[in-house]
């Protein structure tokens, strides 16, 4: 290829990512990828929701134990999560303490439940003065 040659794919390329099949096909093939990764962490850490059995994938999300989700993830460097955590998690060989909860549990359970000596238990928030059964229900 000549020097001129070489100008013109790099123009018509230029041109060609540009039009909308391209970006089509990025997004595509970002979603694919995503998916990919995203499978593999579920299919180590569980396919459902720990707390409520949510099964739907898009649904799904990892859940740091130690409520320092947010302090780990900037420790790491990999800002905001998403797929970059989903990535970490595969390359450190799935490590432990990471579970499986959907969106909302994960919004719930902070408020409901902790992370103690190496499981889950339920807090008993004075407040509510609720039995543990019924706290159950409320997840
Ligand atoms: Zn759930």
């Amino acid at each position: 290829m000549n020097e001129k040659q070489r100008e013109y794919h790099k123009l018509y390329y230029r041109e060609y990512r540009k039009r909308d099949e391209w970006k089509k096909y990025k997004s595509t093939y970002n979603a694919i990828r995503y998916d990919r990764i995203k499978t593999d962490v579920f299919n180590h850490y569980g396919r459902e929701c720990v707390f409520c059995g949510e099964r739907r994938f898009n649904k799904l999300s990892i859940d740091h134990p130690n409520d320092d989700g947010g302090e780990h993830r900037r420790s790491l460097k990999i800002g905001g999560g998403g797929i970059n955590f989903y990535i970490w998690l595969i390359e450190n060989n799935f490590p432990q303490g990471f579970q499986t909860l959907c969106i909302s549990c994960n919004s719930r359970k902070n408020a409901l439940w902790m992370w103690k000596t190496g499981k889950w238990v339920k807090k008993q928030p004075k407040c509510l003065k609720m039995h543990p059964e019924q706290l159950g229900a409320v997840l």
